[in-house]
């Protein structure tokens, strides 16, 4: 993979500490030669992030707050951003919320605050951020976003968050073709379950996970690392007619109906 981004200038959002996605995929990105742009949201996650920058191959050009519902905080991310990496070619989203008490319990139930709060942060914030994006992808461009199969099927205890999964599929498909023009791709990465910060927000999390595991084609859990090796492949020229995709990473378990 070595040299496969060599130059390329990568924003990544949703690193929270060493477990996160986007840090197994910014440590993928980087080993692929590409110089990154790191956020994190709030005081608490800094200290975390900038530790983890700290231990890349080559110095982040940036590690910025962002907080996704926060407008000048997205301006100020993504301007900061593009000027220390001198334009933008990639774009990581890897960014999810709802609150605990939206989770599990009936859907049915879920009150319109609880609902706003899961689309804005999960799903509206993709948009918000390619907006801004795009002006600094001058050469074209990738953007990458982090769903699940509850955008596609009913998933009890994901709830709100498989409705904001769901938007956030239909976000990638409208901004491939927004986009597209501009030679700027949008895809999705569906991923299996993985143990995260995020993830442990999900009742049931982990009975659920190993339950998947036993049921998919290939009898197995996945890695971090293989869903950061799919990612690599969206964000590199070995893709560069792929846009508007959801692409699964979970051992063939979307293909079953059992
Ligand atoms: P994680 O907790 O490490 O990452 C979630 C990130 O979202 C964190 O960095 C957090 O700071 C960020 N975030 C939440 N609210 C934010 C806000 N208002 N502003 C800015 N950032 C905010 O967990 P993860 O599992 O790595 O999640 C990354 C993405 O992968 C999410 O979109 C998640 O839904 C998706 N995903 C996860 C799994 C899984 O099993 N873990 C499976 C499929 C998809």
């Amino acid at each position: 993979m070595n040299g496969l981004l060599d130059g390329k200038r990568c924003l990544v959002v949703g690193v929270a500490n060493k477990r996160s996605i986007a840090w197994a995929i910014a440590q993928r990105l980087d080993e692929a030669g590409a110089t990154l742009a790191l956020t994190y949201q709030g005081e608490r996650t800094e200290g975390d992030v900038r530790k983890l920058a700290e231990t890349l191959s080559r110095p982040a050009a940036a590690v910025l707050p962002l907080d996704v519902q926060d407008d000048d905080e997205m301006d100020a991310a993504v301007t900061g951003a593009a000027d220390a990496l001198g334009g933008i070619d990639v774009l990581v989203h890897a960014v999810a919320f709802a609150r605990a008490e939206d989770l599990g319990g009936r859907f049915a139930d879920t009150p319109r605050d609880g609902f706003e709060l899961a689309l804005d942060v999960s799903a509206f914030s993709l948009a918000g951020l390619a907006r801004r994006c795009e002006p600094h992808m001058t050469d074209g461009g990738s953007i990458v976003t982090l769903s699940y199969l509850a955008a596609e099927r009913a998933v009890p205890g994901y709830n709100v968050m498989g409705v904001a999964k769901s938007a956030l599929e239909s976000i990638v498909r409208l901004l491939a073709w927004d986009l597209g023009p501009q030679q700027i791709r949008v895809n999705a990465l569906s991923a299996g379950p993985v143990r995260t910060l995020a993830a442990r927000g999900i009742p049931g999390f982990s009975d659920m996970a190993d339950k998947i595991a036993e049921r998919t084609p290939m009898r197995r859990a996945i890695t971090t690392d293989e869903v950061a090796d799919t990612a690599l492949y969206l964000c590199s020229p070995l893709s560069t007619a792929v846009t508007g995709e959801t692409l699964h990473v979970d051992a063939g378990y979307h293909a079953m109906g059992l």
